[in-house]
């Protein structure tokens, strides 16, 4: 009886429940191909997450205390359809969406991705183009999928790696998980053309980075473009403590002394990662400085939950529910000025408020989990 009441409560504050409804708007603002919002940041790229379960507990994401066997994952009916997803992702290549990214959960464990991928790789920019169409997955189910992944019209793959050492990498995911099984995944990745293969390392301070180096000599020369990423204090389940956190340039000074790196420019604004290469031309190498170098300035993200709720920011403690809108009889007109006005109004920027002393922004309401919203 205290277990379920226990439980009950823990859903009043779950940050999955707090949702903005849209109105359905009385006038209509037809999509321009391009929009800005309230800091003049350009929509450029939406994650979508496909389910918000996964078969690993890595410690820093899904961790094993909260997301146990009485958890209350999504149900079949609450996620969108196939149809839904293509239709609002539709609606947002509209208004200048130009990279689509899968997510989750681990997306790999949504029945029949490869249909969904299909869909989306028949949409088109307003200038013609297709649309760049990405996945990010723990790699477990990859090595079998990765070519029927490439046929449906995948473009590249992102493959999360916490350590090469197989006990480590055994305790990161908490479900005893192979580091072997992983990186069969990226070779094959490789081999069927869903390059360049990106690998992420989550760095925590104390638990994996002495792996650093090692990771970096591994993928040196392979092709295979390896990201640090900095540990982030996403949800509320993973106990984050700025301590656990190794910052970008420690982790390039550590990489610096193995392997000589110099900066590369960035692809195009807003690029999440800073690029490195190796001197002696081995490849690029990247770290995601969330933390330590918030790149909120240029954030052009936006991200649509397993549920179908449009959020703004990795950090945000409320989504607006777009899928009511999908079921309830409103026009593609109707949901395009509806994710208009949202991104108008748009001033998130959490990272940049986040305190440098405790690296927690100071009341701040609970967030949503990564599992659920997408990373
Ligand atoms: N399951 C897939 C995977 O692991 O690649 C996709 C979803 S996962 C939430 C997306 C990314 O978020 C992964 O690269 C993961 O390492 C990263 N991530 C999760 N929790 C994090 C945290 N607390 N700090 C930094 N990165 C995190
Ligand atoms: Fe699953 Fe990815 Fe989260 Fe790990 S990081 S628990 S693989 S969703
Ligand atoms: Fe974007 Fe939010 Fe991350 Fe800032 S904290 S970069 S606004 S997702």
């Amino acid at each position: 009886m205290t277990e379920t009441i226990i439980r009950l409560t823990d859903l009043r504050s779950d940050a999955r429940y707090t949702t903005h409804t849209p109105q359905i708007p009385a006038q209509i603002r037809a999509a321009a191909g391009h929009l800005e919002d309230a800091l003049a940041r350009r929509l450029h790229d939406l994650r979508i997450s496909v389910t918000d379960r996964c078969n690993f507990r890595c410690v820093y994401c899904m961790p094993k205390d909260v997301f146990d066997k009485d958890y209350a994952f999504l149900p079949q009916s609450s996620l969108l359809s196939f149809e839904e997803i293509e239709r609002a992702a539709r609606l947002f290549v509209e208004h200048g969406v130009e990279k689509l990214r899968l997510t989750g959960g681990e997306p790999l464990l949504r029945k029949h991705i490869e249909r969904l991928i299909e869909m989306l790789a028949r949409l088109r920019t307003p200038s013609g183009k297709p649309v760049d169409i990405t996945l990010t997955t723990n790699g477990s189910l990859l090595a079998r999928r990765a070519q029927s992944l490439k046929d449906a019209g995948l473009t590249r793959v992102t493959v999360s790696l916490d350590s090469l050492d197989d006990t480590i990498f055994r305790q990161m995911n908490d479900v005893d998980f192979p580091v072997a099984k992983v990186l069969e995944g990226i070779a094959e990745a490789q081999h069927v053309g869903l390059g360049p293969v990106k690998v992420n390392m989550v760095v925590k301070r104390g638990t994996n980075d002495a792996d650093i180096v090692p990771m970096a000599r591994h993928f040196h020369g392979s092709g295979v473009i390896l990201r640090f990423i900095e540990y982030m204090d996403v949800g509320t389940s993973n106990g984050w403590r700025m301590d656990e956190v190794l910052p970008s340039a420690e982790v390039i000074a550590r990489v610096n002394d193995a392997l000589a790196v110099e900066p590369l420019e960035a692809n195009y604004p807003g690029e999440t990662a800073q690029r490195w290469r190796y001197r002696d031309g081995g490849g690029e190498v990247g770290v995601i400085s969330s933390v330590t170098r918030a790149f909120c300035g240029t954030c052009s993200r936006a991200r649509l939950s397993t549920e179908g709720k449009l959020y703004l920011c990795l950090f945000a403690s409320a989504g607006h529910d777009l899928r009511t809108l999908l079921r309830n009889g409103a026009s593609d007109a109707q949901i395009s000025t509806v994710i208009g006005d949202i991104w108008h109004g748009r001033t998130d920027r959490y990272s940049a408020l986040r305190t440098a002393a405790t690296g927690l922004p100071e009341n701040a309401p609970p967030k949503v989990e990564m599992s659920y919203i997408g990373g």
